[in-house]
């Protein structure tokens, strides 16, 4: 039997599962994906590697700062410039300065495997129940394994952990709602081209369509200008259950056309996110079940703050765990 079964190995789980395997705990991470990192994630498109899920690493606080030093350290991150603007006119962006971020040569998933290189991770195992015994738990997986833990953490999108707790929580002792933005990733190949302008990603705070638009072909294949565009929430919400996402990327590709006065593109492919980024946040550092068998929940959504909290929010579950075991136990 696990001492800690950890769904999904995104940010907030792989660093839960580091402290507590650091602290001599039997502890196994599973996770639904082929890959890991959740969020942080990379695909091979047309011989390159894309990010399509977090598309730049920036420091939003102690826990990045420090990531940041040891990853530059290490190669995993390398420099990357980013405006940010609020003017919806291109000729604006042709003179905008970026500021200094990173970005990861060998793609955000080399980041998550660097971190979790010495954990045991289950991929391509999703958990659909997760059932209270007396004294532990017993997890049941799609492709039918089961598997019993002392103690349970849903490292997950909260909307996914309300789903997997809801036959035996109670709407009164659920976390606070927390609303996240959808969004639409489109990778997009010119090929040759070159688009000249002084960033390497761009941040619109104000654009109905685009939130972000990285030059992402500059990050590992510069002979190609290949861009990965992400979508703004709303924009995304309104397309999220078309089963045919094609119509809005052929919106999407002629908005881009008309912006960069584009030819069309060698090829392009689209990813939807349902839970890219938290709205709100339930403003503690984990949620504890008030289970009797320990039950806690982690993520993003806790502390807000994307990468910066999703870390932070790991670590701190991991540290009531430990406090926790650390108790005597009442007669
Ligand atoms: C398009 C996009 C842009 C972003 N931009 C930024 C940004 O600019 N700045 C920033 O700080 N953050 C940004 N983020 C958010 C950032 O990536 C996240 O905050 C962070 O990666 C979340 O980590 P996490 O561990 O909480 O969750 P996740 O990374 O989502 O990890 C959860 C994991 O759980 C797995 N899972 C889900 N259900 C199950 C199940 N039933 N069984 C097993 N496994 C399951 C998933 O496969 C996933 O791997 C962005 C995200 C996206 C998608």
């Amino acid at each position: 039997m696990l001492d800690v079964a950890i769904i999904g190995a995104g940010l907030a789980g792989i660093h839960c599962g580091q402290q507590l395997q650091a602290k001599g705990l039997k502890v196994a991470l599973f996770d639904k994906s082929r890959g890991i990192g959740g969020r942080l994630a990379t695909r091979r498109v047309a011989d390159q590697s894309l990010d399509h899920g977090l598309s730049y690493w920036e420091i939003g606080g102690e826990h990045t700062a420090a990531l940041t030093k040891k990853l530059t350290a290490l190669g995993l991150l390398q420099s990357w410039s980013v405006a940010t603007t609020a003017s919806v006119d291109p000729k604006d962006w042709q003179t905008l300065v970026g500021e200094h971020r990173w970005m990861a040569p060998d793609g955000m998933t080399a980041i998550a495997k660097y971190l979790a290189q010495d954990l045991v991770i289950h991929r391509g195992q999703q958990l659909t129940t997760l059932q209270p015994m007396a004294n532990h738990w017993v997890l049941t997986f799609a492709q039918g394994e089961t598997v019993t833990a002392k103690q349970v953490v849903l490292a997950l999108p909260l909307p996914q952990v309300i789903t997997l707790t809801y036959s035996f929580i109670t709407v009164r002792d659920r976390p606070p709602e927390v609303f996240y933005d959808p969004a639409l990733s489109l990778m997009v190949g010119y090929g040759g081209l070159n688009l000249d302008f002084p960033w390497q990603g761009l941040h619109l705070t104000k654009h109905p369509l685009w939130r972000t638009i990285s030059r992402e072909g500059e990050k590992r294949s510069p002979s190609n200008m290949t861009l990965v565009c992400q979508t703004t929430g709303s924009f995304a919400s309104a397309y999220l259950d078309r089963a045919d996402l094609a119509p809005v990327a052929s919106q999407l590709l002629e908005n881009l056309q008309t912006l960069f006065h584009l030819p069309q593109p060698l090829w392009w492919q689209i990813h939807r996110w349902r839970y890219a980024i938290p709205k709100n946040s339930s403003g503690q550092a984990y949620y504890r079940f008030s289970t009797s068998v320990p039950l806690l929940a982690c993520g993003d959504w806790c502390f807000g703050h994307g990468i910066e909290g999703a870390i932070a929010s790991g670590l701190a579950t991991a540290t009531f765990l430990l406090d926790s075991l650390n108790k005597p136990t009442l007669p």
